[in-house]
């Protein structure tokens, strides 16, 4: 990536989130390498080729009731029908079906040759072989008809689809017993400062325990990912500059945290602007105006802000986009739904601002939210207490209670 391509925040002043991301994702595209895997193994992958129904989906036409089967004709006359013979799922009538003739049949039996319709059995008197039926509703009640949901042939999932629950059981339905599936992209992260002590380990005084890394390693537990952990590197050029280039060797994605801002040991920029294609973005976005994406030998680099609520929420406006479209999948609307402000919140305009909210109905069903307290970025505890963020656009200011606000809710996610 020549480095004009990605300096495109060069005008003064911060940059919206949005449109830092909308020119970031111009930059990233998916892998291409794929692999089969059988589908016992491919709940969450991503789907690289089309998947075709082998077969006609229902298979057979078949009955959605227990009941009796048999021709709507023959009900015209209101006259008794002559039980021939039991359908059961799995079972199918072969006998004969005279005119005049009708079949036990229950759900997922096959319907036999010559009939059209069900009749469910509430509705059925028999005595011996002799059977009454209420009219059905219509010629073709309660049958499911082969091939109505699918063809054989037809296409059931295009290329970047996530095969979720759902997906699991349509492929089976549909005879796929392997897929094609992207390759897992492999992240490779580590953590810097010399502050940062190993979680288990003794604190000197000034010390405090490394949590992006188990943050980062939580956010990167998904199916379509394989990680690295890197561990903490010290402020020191030379093992910033090796750790570097160890990760972009192996890595599709180098994701840091810390040392992107311009304090004096921050040698993150110092070593990347050596070593990579690296834009510093400043974004118009709190927590988290320090940013840094870019390239580094054939691997993305994503630098997250050190503050832990900083490089979470940066992780989840930035990143997570960026690596689900490296991972082949299309970038998702992000759900923006109105509540009710039910705390004034203080804020001063030039950032968009993400706080943390815990979102609740209140006893009329209406959706309501309240932020979690003080937002300070290095209090990772507001992320674990909060289901939501509250998103205050950029020239908002302080806003009272019972004014409407955008929240988002953090997205469940099928794994
Ligand atoms: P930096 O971005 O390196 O200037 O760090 C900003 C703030 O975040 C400082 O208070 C750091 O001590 C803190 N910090 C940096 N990295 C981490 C980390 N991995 N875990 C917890 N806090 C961190
Ligand atoms: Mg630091």
């Amino acid at each position: 990536m020549p480095k004009a391509s990605v300096d495109c925040c060069s005008q003064p002043g911060l940059m919206r989130p949005d449109l830092a991301l909308e020119k970031i994702l111009a930059h990233v595209s998916a892998v291409t390498d794929t692999e089969q895997v059988g589908l016992d193994d491919a709940m969450g992958r991503i789907l690289a080729q089309p998947v075709v129904s082998l077969i006609d989906l229902p298979p057979f036409d078949n009955s959605a009731m227990d009941g009796y089967a048999c021709r709507w004709q023959d009900l015209q006359s209101g006259q008794p029908l002559t039980l021939v013979g039991t359908s059961l799922a799995g079972h199918p009538f072969e006998g004969d079906t005279p005119k005049g003739s009708c079949v036990r049949i229950m759900t997922g039996g096959q319907i036999p040759k010559q009939y059209d319709t069900v009749q469910m059995q509430e509705n059925a008197q028999a005595n011996g072989n002799s059977v009454v039926l209420q009219q059905p509703y219509a010629q073709g009640a309660h049958v499911r008809p082969k091939g109505e949901e699918a063809s054989q042939g037809q296409v059931i999932y295009q290329p970047g689809v996530r095969i979720g629950a759902p997906e699991m059981g349509v492929l089976a339905t549909v005879g796929a017993a392997k897929v094609t599936v992207y390759r897992r992209l492999t992240v490779a992260f580590f953590s810097t400062g010399d502050e940062l002590k190993p979680v288990g380990s003794e604190l000197n005084p000034g010390d405090i325990y490394d949590s992006n890394r188990y943050a980062i390693k939580g956010l990167l537990s998904r199916s379509y990912v394989d990680y690295i952990d890197l561990g903490v590197i010290s402020d020191d050029p030379d093992k910033i500059r090796s750790a570097f280039l160890e990760a972009a060797e192996v890595a599709d994605v180098v994701i840091t945290s810390g040392g992107v801002s311009v304090g004096d040991a921050d040698f993150v920029k110092q070593i990347l602007d050596e070593v990579g294609q690296i834009n510093f973005w400043k974004l118009a976005i709190k927590p988290g105006k320090p940013f840094a994406f870019g390239q580094i030998g054939k691997a993305l680099f994503c630098g997250l802000p050190g503050n832990p609520v900083s490089s979470m929420v940066t992780y989840y406006k930035l990143v997570q986009p960026i690596l689900a479209k490296r991972a082949g999948l299309p970038t998702p609307p992000v759900l923006k739904v109105p509540a009710t402000l039910t705390c004034a919140i203080r804020k001063r305009p030039g950032r968009m601002e993400y706080q943390r909210g815990i979102y609740s109905y209140d006893a009329q069903g209406k959706l309501q939210v309240m932020t979690t307290g003080a937002q300070g970025s290095g209090m990772l505890t507001s992320m674990s207490v909060s289901n939501c963020f509250i998103v205050l656009d950029m020239d908002q200011g302080n806003v009272a209670a019972g004014e409407t606000v955008t929240i988002e809710p953090y997205q469940q996610v099928l794994e």
